[in-house]
């Protein structure tokens, strides 16, 4: 298979794991005979020091003429103090709306070489297997009016939750197609208590139903949800939620692995290129120390494997190595015990290569 893949480091930690994804499916190529073409874009803080904006239109080309992205992650200190439009996560917005990226994928499930990093107890976390399905280019995060205004003569605000019934459907209707190979259960997240849009979510719900008798449906409010998510996370097989709550959901969500490190992430395009990135941002704090967790980055180089090239044999190759050098006891330091030996990024890349 010939496939053509677009590498965007990015900033931070996300320069240093990037590097670890292209040389496993490199790995991968060479073992399944496989040529696989890597092409590199800027985007985030190191676009606007070259280039003087987030997301240079080079980069939305190259993404958009390429069978998969790969991203890094953007940001740090150095860009903070730029006005909103300059900042490195408009770059990462505006790719999303580029790219018509309108799901986000986040597969969480227990690891028993990390579990110990978990802050809850082992019997709650062992065998969760869960997928958090976040609508990504609506809701509350992109409807206008979203600005300050005046009421009364006083100052007063303004975010919209916006949704286009069919843009409901659409994320629904994946979510429902997902858990057809898995457990065939669906969460719908929602606050139709308060929320109008969420009647509609619901509504919604419940007409694709129709269409997956096999799949059980149910609906739960977000502020449940997220209590049920520590409480009794083993529940749950796919959730799908709005734009926001999906952000907080799936934050929360990730705690239960252990480490950010560890979590990978696809995000679906309605018309084009997915594009896989881990769920960490770019950690300024341990940038070019060769500390950073190379896995999450890793993970989502298999994601995409499976999911835009339909590789599942080469996808779980390289899951079956990331397991093996983990339980091998090669840990990065956000993972490994007290007291206990770890490895660098560039030696944990290395030997996950070599596994495969
Ligand atoms: P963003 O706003 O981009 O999501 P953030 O401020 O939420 O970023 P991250 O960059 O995701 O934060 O990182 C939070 C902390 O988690 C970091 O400071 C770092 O110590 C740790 N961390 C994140 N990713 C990794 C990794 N791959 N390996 C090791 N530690 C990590
Ligand atoms: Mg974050």
């Amino acid at each position: 298979m010939k496939k053509t893949i677009a590498v965007l480091p990015g900033d931070g930690i996300g320069k240093e794991v990037a590097g670890g994804a292209v040389s496993v499916l490199q790995a991968i190529g060479e073992r399944f005979g496989h040529q696989f073409t890597f092409t590199y874009g800027s985007i985030g803080g190191g676009a606007i020091d070259a280039l003087g904006t987030p997301l240079p239109e080079e980069t939305i080309e190259l993404c958009k003429k390429s069978d998969a992205v790969l991203l890094g992650a953007v940001g740090g200190p150095k860009w903070e103090t730029l006005p909103g439009h300059l900042r490195p996560e408009k770059g990462l917005l505006r790719i999303r709306k580029e790219l018509n990226l309108y799901a986000n994928l986040r597969p969480v499930s227990y690891y028993a070489a990390t579990a110990e990093n978990s802050p809850l107890r082992p019997e709650v976390i062992e065998g969760a297997d869960m997928l958090v399905v976040r609508e990504l280019t609506g809701g509350l995060y992109f409807g206008k009016p979203s600005e300050r205004t005046k009421t009364d003569g006083e100052d007063s605000v303004v975010d919209t939750l916006f949704y286009k019934k069919s843009e409901i459907e659409r994320i629904i209707r994946l979510a429902f197609e997902l858990a057809e190979n898995r457990s065939k259960k669906v969460t719908s997240v929602d606050k139709a208590n308060v929320l109008e849009s969420s009647r509609v979510w619901r509504e919604t719900a419940e007409e694709v139903a129709k269409d997956f008798p096999e799949v059980k449906l149910e609906h739960m409010l977000v502020d449940n949800a997220a209590m049920q998510l520590i409480k009794n996370p083993k529940q749950f097989d796919v959730l799908v939620t709005e734009n926001m709550f999906g952000d907080i959901l799936s934050d929360e969500a990730s705690v239960l692995t252990g480490s950010l490190g560890m979590l990978p992430s696809a995000s679906i395009s309605s018309d084009g290129a997915h594009l896989y990135e881990p769920i960490h941002g770019s950690a300024p704090d341990i940038e070019g120390k060769n500390i950073a967790n190379p896995v999450a980055m890793i993970l989502s180089a298999a994601m995409m494997l499976r999911t835009s090239f339909g590789l599942e044999e080469e996808a779980a190759a390289v899951e079956k190595a990331v397991e093996q050098v983990l339980e091998s006891g090669s840990k990065t330091s956000d993972i490994a015990k007290k007291g206990q030996p770890t490895v660098g990024t560039a030696e944990m890349i290395e030997e996950i290569k070599a596994t495969i």
